[in-house]
């Protein structure tokens, strides 16, 4: 429904009042004239009739009719007044106006019958004789002998009747009714104008109020309803200017309290570790904090309000919801999560949401990625069942030859020697893995307790260092070992164990690659991340097939069992390259193509990272 404007309210019933004022005063005062000329006029018309009523009586009593009727005209003439004598039969006769004789009988006229009453007749009507309105009066003429008393019990000889034509009273009545209308105007102007002024001084401050009161509700508390208000504003209105002003203090009070109070709330909702989603009864997401939109790879902001299963799919996660919601229960899920290629393992702790009346409200679900605590504890399993079975293998077959050379075969010194010569070589592998596994724990611990010490150091006598060492093995398979590294360059490094990194990877390249081909050590310095060196160790040999490549780092992750145990490898080598490299703040990567050959690449920082390492 469209509401009209306080003014346009106010201002026209007052105008319609005042018109209707002026209407009724102009009737009221029409109708009271009216009666008071008639009155006046019947009073006239009655002292005129009375005056002359002597010598009508006298001349009807001497019967000259004929100077009655004359003297009915020279008085009527001169008083302006239409004179009748009319016989108590009804009959004219005598009129100043008519000839009586062509007159009807006036028996039936009101005024007369009411004079044969004894009463003063009076009428007022539409004279058909002289075709206007008339006002008549008519007296009862009595004998005139006797004395005064007597005279009034005497019955009637004739009626004398004067009247006179209303119309000059109709003209006065509409003149003076003119006169109150046109004096009407300016009133109802004036009425207008008054009104209009009334009606904005009561409008303005109310107007002011609700521009004030807008800002209130668009939040901007700045401004006060009672400063708006002019001094002319009714007491009323301040004090509900006052009332309001005092409402919006405490409303941005409360605003305020709750904006603080939501704002740490989603600091810490969104600072949590954890990832936290709310969903109501509707499956419609309530909030969801960064974690959770970092989990589900989706954006917090644009997810808000979506329902569930658009934002993530996933048919365990509906059920263990729904379990919530129709039991009420809390409960711990772990479910896997595809996305795309990737896949995730996640722990889910849901929990119902409760209004303080105890209704259910919707499901809080806390999730822990724990994809990364499974693949190490995978690995750590790995890693046990591995070292058994890498320590387990040497171990039998050393025991089962040192059983055959008790069970006799001592004595013959050929296979003796033989056998011995086995026990030896297991004995070294069983040392190698221990070195290994020992030398590994080492580099964890110290890594762990922040002891390994990196000195700035050239580069390229560390690597000369390695060439030499491992000069002999090249030399045996006829491989050409090439180093190609800037004099110069320094970087902060612990040199035994750069040295022992680079070394694990120039073996492996001579160890997996055909005779007679070349293993190069290339460094370079790229600008990357403040300034990095990349050795790079790169193999012409087998290659390593795509699927190896992810594990290859892991310990005792072998892409060729069979012949990197033939070649006797521990399977720690690179494991161990690894851990050096996380020591000196850097990293290891390869890229292999089968039979083509290997390439792997420590990038390592210039400049050492402060916090993490002791120079
Ligand atoms: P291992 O002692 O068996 O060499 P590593 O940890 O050094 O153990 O290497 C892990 C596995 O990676 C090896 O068993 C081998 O299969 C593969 N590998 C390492 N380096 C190379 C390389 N240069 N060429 C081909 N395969 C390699």
């Amino acid at each position: 429904m469209q509401h009209r404007k306080l003014i346009w309210q106010i201002f026209p019933s007052n105008i319609l009042i005042t018109f209707l004022a002026m209407l009724a005063v102009t009737w009221y005062g029409s109708i009271s004239l009216h009666d008071f000329y008639m009155d006046e006029m019947e009073t006239g018309l009655k002292a005129r009739a009375l005056l002359i009523s002597e010598r009508v009586n006298e001349l009807l009593s001497q019967k000259s009719i004929d100077s009655l009727r004359s003297f009915c005209i020279k008085a009527g003439r001169e008083s302006s007044t239409r004179i009748t004598v009319i016989d108590i039969s009804g009959k004219v006769l005598a009129d100043s106006n008519e000839d009586p004789d062509s007159m009807d009988y006036h028996d039936n006229r009101v005024e007369v019958q009411q004079a044969l009453q004894g009463k003063t007749g009076t009428s007022l009507r539409y004279s058909r004789t002289l075709g206007e309105n008339m006002l008549y009066v008519a007296i009862a003429l009595r004998p005139l002998a006797g004395s005064d008393s007597a005279l009034d019990l005497l019955p009637p000889v004739a009626i004398l009747r004067t009247s006179v034509p209303v119309t000059s009273i109709d003209r006065i009545l509409h003149d003076g009714q003119i006169k109150i209308a046109m004096g009407a105007i300016p009133v109802i102007v004036i009425a207008a104008l008054i009104t209009f002024f009334v009606s904005r001084r009561i409008s303005m401050p109310l107007e002011r109020m609700r521009h004030t009161a807008q800002l209130f509700s668009g939040g901007d508390f700045s401004q006060k309803m009672s400063d708006k208000l002019g001094m002319s504003s009714s007491r009323e209105v301040v004090a509900l200017a006052g009332a309001m002003d005092h409402m919006a203090v405490q409303l941005n009070e409360r605003i305020k309290t709750i904006n603080e109070q939501r704002n740490e709330l989603e600091t810490v909702f969104s600072s949590m570790i954890e990832a936290v989603i709310a969903i109501d009864t509707d499956w419609k997401i309530v909030s969801i904090n960064k974690a959770a939109a970092k989990i589900f790879s989706v954006d917090a902001q644009q997810t808000q309000g979506k329902i569930l299963h658009e934002v993530v799919r996933n048919i365990d996660l509906q059920r263990q919801i729904e379990e919530i919601l129709t039991t009420g229960q809390p409960n711990e899920e772990e479910l896997v999560l595809h996305n795309g290629e990737e896949e995730r393992l996640l722990r889910i702790h849901g929990v119902q949401l409760l209004d303080s009346r105890g209704t259910g409200m919707g499901v809080l679900l806390v999730v822990n990625d724990v994809t990364h605590l499974r693949r190490l504890e995978n690995v750590r399993r790995d890693f046990v069942a591995n070292v058994s079975h890498e320590l387990k293998t040497p171990v039998t077959s050393i025991r089962g030859y040192v059983e055959t050379l008790l069970d006799g075969a001592l004595d013959d010194r050929e296979d003796a020697l033989h056998f011995l010569g086995i026990v030896l070589n297991q004995t070294n592998r069983l040392t190698a893995i221990i070195d290994d596994l020992l030398s590994l724990s080492r580099l964890e611990e110290k890594v762990d307790e922040n002891e390994i010490l990196l000195t700035m150091n050239k580069l390229k006598p560390a690597l000369q260092e390695v060439v030499q060492s491992c000069q002999f093995k090249a030399d045996e398979k006829n491989i050409k070992l090439f180093l190609s590294c800037p004099d110069s360059l320094q970087l902060p490094m612990n040199v035994i164990l750069l040295e022992q990194a680079v070394t694990n990877l120039v073996i492996n390249a001579i160890k997996y690659s055909d005779k007679g081909t070349e293993v190069s050590i290339l460094v370079e310095e790229v600008d990357d991340d403040g300034g990095q060196v990349i050795i790079s160790v790169v193999d012409h040999g087998a290659g390593i097939a795509r699927q190896h490549l992810p594990r290859l780092f892991e310990r005792f992750y072998r892409s060729d069992k069979a012949r990197s145990r033939k070649l006797g490898g521990t399977g720690l080598g690179l494991s161990i390259v690894k851990h050096i490299a996380q020591a000196h703040g850097g990293d290891v990567e390869v890229q292999s193509e089968v039979s083509k050959g290997t390439s792997f690449f420590i990038r390592l920082p210039l400049q050492e990272t402060v916090g993490e390492k002791t120079v």
